[in-house]
């Protein structure tokens, strides 16, 4: 099993940081959770492609886990010599936030049906919405859901993948809560978006203070961590982002609550377990 941060960025733009998304790489398939900014180009770096990707899972619909899905839609059916319709996997409210996305893109997908001899479909995207359990099961695939807590966002998922006898937690933005436990009890690898408390209380910006409160911070991560016993616990989506050098000041954070590998992820960062 391979875990790729395709983009370890927040919302801030960032040269060298993409949006929230993550690839798991396991049993011949490509999954994709979550698609911020710059989704595809990260994915064509980790020699994948939207054609290639068996699905999308997201884990909320804030704009930066979302806004380059249009981007996958669109290019996955571009690109497709056949019609290859993208399942999305997401929390209730999917159905509706990728029917809006369609119609976004409906100018766009008119004007390459006229162009394009070839190409006589339109995109298709089969939305499974789950709240909590199994939502894929194939016998060598396993994937779960379980309620996260990112109020006042809601509802949010996390997910756990479980395959080739591994297993990897994909967080998303959430504070601690049972159902993160849930999901990481004895997880291989735990990876959590993280917001840095010391670094932001030190910035006086009220809409920057905000988003202490519904994250983990480095210490939450690394509590739910070792709460767990889970083997490597991956940083992503950090807040503040780092400057280069100081990532260290970062995982000695974590060490400090977390005994296990602690990885402070940058954009193509692999983990392979
Ligand atoms: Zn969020």
């Amino acid at each position: 099993m391979q875990i790729i941060l395709l983009g370890t960025g927040n919302p801030m733009p960032d040269p060298d940081r993409a949006g929230p998304a993550t690839l798991v790489r396991v049993a011949g398939r490509d999954l994709l959770f979550d698609a911020g900014r710059g989704v595809l180009m990260r994915l064509a770096a980790a020699g994948s492609s939207p054609v290639g990707l068996a699905g999308v899972w997201l884990t909320h619909l804030h704009s930066d886990h979302t806004t380059d899905l249009n981007d996958v839609v669109t290019m996955r059916w571009a690109m497709g010599m056949v019609p290859l319709p993208l399942p999305v996997t997401g929390p209730p409210g999917t159905a509706r936030f990728v029917e809006r996305t369609l119609a976004m893109l409906a100018d766009d997908i008119g004007y390459r049906l006229a162009h394009h001899d070839d190409l006589t479909w339109e995109p298709a995207c089969p939305v499974t919405e789950v709240s909590d359990g199994v939502v894929f099961d194939d016998g060598e695939l396993r994937i779960s859901a379980a309620p996260t807590d990112h109020a006042p966002v809601r509802p949010t998922v996390g997910y756990r993948v479980e395959a080739e006898g591994r297993s990897v937690v994909i967080a998303g933005d959430t504070v601690p809560c049972v159902g993160l436990d849930r999901l990481c009890a004895g997880a291989d690898v735990y990876v959590q978006t993280v917001v840095n408390r010391a670094l932001i209380e030190a910035i006086p910006v009220p809409r920057l203070q905000d988003v202490l409160d519904y994250h983990s911070s480095v210490e939450d991560a690394a509590d739910t961590a070792a709460r767990a016993g889970v083997g490597t616990l991956v940083l992503t989506h950090l807040v503040p982002a780092p400057a280069p050098g100081t990532e260290q000041a970062w995982v000695t954070q974590a060490a400090a609550r977390f005994a296990g590998e602690i990885v402070v992820g940058a954009d193509l960062t692999s983990i392979t377990v």
